[in-house]
């Protein structure tokens, strides 16, 4: 209790105390102290009493009556009510103050910025931005369903898959130049974000970097192929001396032409959005090609096994799958020490949603791959080893290009690794993908 309430309380004790002794006084005095003391105390109660009414009064006269100056316990109540009060309203508009900063924060991003009601998919509130780049309208669209005022947007996929969610690119209702990214993420149990961002100038520094990597290597190639062939015509045989050299100026011309080759792949998958042909690809063929070309690049250094599990075959692009699965077996055979295991599996398997689709996993049992290097493994020359990927002859490549070719399949690369044990790289396939295996004379 702090001494200003220990006063108070002695105070009040003090002006129930007097009445009642001078009562009982004046009533000893009189011959009856009874009714002295009865009508002491009643005093006092008395002025108890008109204390609190005067009390409730004041403290529902409201804010604006000014505390009771008054030292007795009354007076100190009022007075602690008072600031807390105070303290209390000072909150408040602290916190309004926040809000509304927040809000005009929220306002003037330059993001469009959706909130939307989990459960009935209705639009509770959104910023200038929602109105130019996605053309909502305040106040009409506030409760407006957001799958009705932007169509085609995978709510459903979105609300499962949550913050893991794929963003989804579309071009803004209201100009067709402006691409945008929207995503929806959860910020608490009823209430999730829609934001679209504009990312238009991204994908166009993206098409220039493509457009440039392309013309290089374009503009590249026929020089390439011209010192190739006149290298292909010199003949060691006639100057010994130079043998080493040519030998390795035509190993160094044919990295070179490889990498070209790689990079106008690579652009020409980037800049795909579909797949140029599809058609259904005989796997027990494709699985007799790639252990040839296991083989030929082995050298009889490797164990190579091919195990053919699954009796249905691929719906694709045969050119583009095929070079991806012999990128993974190239790799296998290059980043495995002589005396090592390659296998080549092609199994039927549950796909995501359930259905059955198929894997084909390349397992080896070579130097593998660390951990931290696994997440950045398939970007454009990016290796574990400069060193050993050149001297195997790899351009960096390989993987960039057989994830760009499973991405247009709608599959999956997996890959594990364990360094010192082995890697294996698996292709998933969706149900889509699969179709079942025609007779041979059929195909014929
Ligand atoms: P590269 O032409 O260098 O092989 P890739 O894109 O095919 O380029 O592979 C990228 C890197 O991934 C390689 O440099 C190598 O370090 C690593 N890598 C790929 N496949 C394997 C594998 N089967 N075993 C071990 N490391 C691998």
């Amino acid at each position: 209790m702090t001494s200003s309430a220990r006063s108070a309380w002695l105070r009040t004790l003090g002006l129930v105390g007097v009445p009642t002794g001078a009562g009982l006084l004046c009533g000893a005095i009189a011959h009856r102290p009874e009714l002295g003391l009865a009508i002491g105390a009643l005093a006092a109660v008395g002025w108890q009493m008109w204390r609190i009414a005067s009390l409730v009064a004041r403290l529902t006269q409201g804010r604006h009556a000014r505390p009771d100056a008054s030292a007795d316990i009354y007076g100190e109540i009022e007075r602690l009510l008072h600031r807390r009060q105070a303290s209390t309203r000072l909150r408040k508009r602290r916190l309004v103050g926040m809000l509304r900063a927040y809000r005009a924060a929220a306002t003037v991003l330059p993001d469009a910025v959706i909130v939307v009601e989990r459960d009935s998919q209705r639009i509770v509130w959104f910023n200038e931005a929602g109105t130019t780049l996605l053309g909502l309208r305040y106040p009409n669209d506030i409760d407006a369903s957001v799958v009705e005022r932007l169509p085609g947007l995978p709510m459903a996929s979105w609300l499962t898959r949550g913050r893991h969610a794929e963003p989804l690119e579309i071009a803004s209702p209201l100009n067709g130049n402006i691409t945008l990214s929207l995503r929806l993420l959860p910020y608490s149990d009823e209430l999730w974000l829609l934001v679209a961002r504009d990312v238009s100038r991204l994908l166009q520094l993206e098409q220039m970097r493509r457009d440039f990597v392309a013309n290089v290597s374009h503009e590249l190639r026929t020089p390439l192929t011209v010192l190739h062939g006149y290298l292909d015509m010199l003949d060691p045989s006639e100057q010994p001396e130079w043998a080493p050299m040519i030998a390795e100026m035509q190993r160094q011309s044919s990295r070179m032409t490889q990498l070209v080759e790689d990079l106008l792949t690579l652009s020409r998958l980037e800049s795909r959005v579909d797949l140029p042909s599809e058609e259904v690809i005989p796997m027990a063929g494709m699985l007799a090609a790639l252990r040839r070309e296991a083989l030929a690049l082995s050298q009889g250094r490797h164990e190579i096994d091919v195990d053919d599990r699954a009796d249905v075959d691929l719906f694709g692009s045969p050119k583009e799958l095929h070079s991806a699965f012999s990128n993974l077996v190239a790799n296998a055979v290059r980043y495995t020490p002589a005396g090592g295991r390659i296998r080549v599996t092609w199994e039927t398997e549950i796909d995501m949603d359930g259905a059955t689709g198929a894997a084909l996993s390349v397992t080896d049992t070579g130097y593998g791959i660390p951990a931290a290097h696994l997440p950045r493994i398939t970007e454009r020359f990016y290796r574990v080893s400069t060193s050993r990927s050149r001297e195997s002859g790899g351009t960096g490549l390989g993987l960039s290009i057989a994830k760009h070719v499973l991405n247009l399949h709608q599959a999956r690369l997996d890959i594990r690794s364990d360094v010192g044990v082995g890697s294996t790289f698996s292709c998933h396939f969706g149900a889509a993908r699969v179709r079942g295996r025609q007779p041979l004379e059929q195909i014929a």
